[in-house]
C-alpha cells in the first residue's frame, strides 16, 4: 500500500460504526493513512479494533480526555490497551478550561491535572509520545510539562489542533513538541501568522473528524479523505511547493509517532 498522507489526529472510531468501513476505505483507497484517536475508554478500544481490521496505514493513540476527570477512570485497562504495538501514543490528554462551570471551577482543574499527569507518566512508561488537548489551558500545561521535562521523549508529541500564542508554540517547541493544524486553516486566516513560526520539520495535519471539514465540505462531517485540502492550504501559507510539503509532513509523522512501513 503507497500512503502518502497520513492524518495525524482523527476520530473514525467515534463515528456511527455503520459509516466506519467506507469512511476507513475511502481514505487508504486514496494513499491516506489513519491514526485514530481515543477520548475514553470505549473509544481507545474501538481505534484499536480498526488497526485490527486493516493491515496496514491505520495506527490508534489512546488515553483519557480531560472532559473524563472527572470520572472514575480505569488506568490499568488503559496501560494494558496502550500496550499494543499499533498504539503510537497517549491521548488525547491535556487540560481544557473553556467554559468550565464556575462554581467547581479549581476542583476540575485539579482533576484534569492529575489525569493529564499520570498519562505523562504512561507515556514515559511506555516511551510513546504525548497527543496533546489544550483549549484555554496554555498557561497551566505549559507549566505541568515543564514539571515533568524529564519524563519526555526527544520527540515529546504533538499539541493537537494548536490555538496558543508565539510565546506558547516557542517554549513546546523547547520540549520537543510538534503541532498539528486542520480544516480551519482551509477558511480561517488567523492561524497563518503562528504556523509561518513554527518550523516545517515541526508541523503535521490532522482532521479531527467528524468535526470541522475543510472549505469544500463545510457544515458537512468531516472525514481523512479531506485531508489534501488542508495539505494544500497548508503548503500556500508556508510557501512550500505542494510536493515538498508532503514529504516533509509523512516525515515529521512518521519521526514523531515511530511508524514502520
Ligand atoms: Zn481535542
Ligand atoms: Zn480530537
Amino acid at each position: 500500500m503507497d500512503i502518502n498522507i497520513i492524518d495525524a489526529h482523527t476520530h473514525v472510531n467515534m463515528m456511527d460504526p455503520t459509516q466506519r468501513s467506507a469512511v476507513m476505505q475511502r481514505a487508504l483507497d486514496g494513499g491516506i493513512g489513519v491514526i485514530n484517536v481515543g477520548a475514553d475508554e470505549l473509544s481507545s478500544r474501538d481505534a484499536v479494533a480498526l488497526t485490527q481490521i486493516y493491515k496496514e496505514g491505520v495506527w490508534a493513540v489512546v488515553g483519557y480526555h480531560p472532559h473524563e476527570a472527572q470520572k472514575d477512570l480505569n488506568m490499568e485497562s488503559l496501560q494494558e490497551l496502550a500496550r499494543d504495538t499499533r498504539v503510537v501514543g497517549i491521548g488525547e490528554c491535556g487540560l481544557d478550561y473553556f467554559k468550565l462551570d464556575k462554581e467547581k471551577e479549581d476542583e476540575i482543574k485539579e482533576k484534569q491535572k492529575v489525569l493529564f499527569e499520570s498519562q505523562i507518566v504512561l507515556a514515559h512508561k511506555l516511551k510513546k509520545p504525548l497527543v496533546i488537548h489544550c483549549r484555554e489551558a496554555f498557561g497551566d500545561t505549559i507549566a505541568l510539562l515543564e514539571k515533568h521535562k524529564d519524563l519526555l521523549l526527544p520527540e515529546a508529541g504533538i499539541l493537537h489542533f494548536f490555538t496558543g500564542t508565539i510565546e506558547d508554540a516557542r517554549a513546546l517547541l523547547n520540549l520537543g513538541f510538534s503541532f498539528t493544524f486542520g480544516g480551519l486553516i482551509t477558511f480561517n486566516r488567523s492561524f497563518d501568522e503562528i504556523i509561518s513560526h513554527i518550523p516545517n520539520g515541526r508541523i503535521l495535519v490532522e482532521t479531527d473528524a467528524p468535526w470541522v471539514a475543510p472549505r469544500s465540505h463545510r457544515g458537512q462531517q468531516n472525514e481523512p479523505s479531506y485531508i489534501p485540502e488542508i495539505v494544500e492550504s497548508l503548503a500556500l501559507i508556508k510557501c512550500t511547493p505542494l510536493s515538498e510539503m508532503k514529504g516533509v509532513l509523512l516525515e515529521n509523522t512518521k519521526r514523531i509517532f515511530n511508524l514502520k512501513f
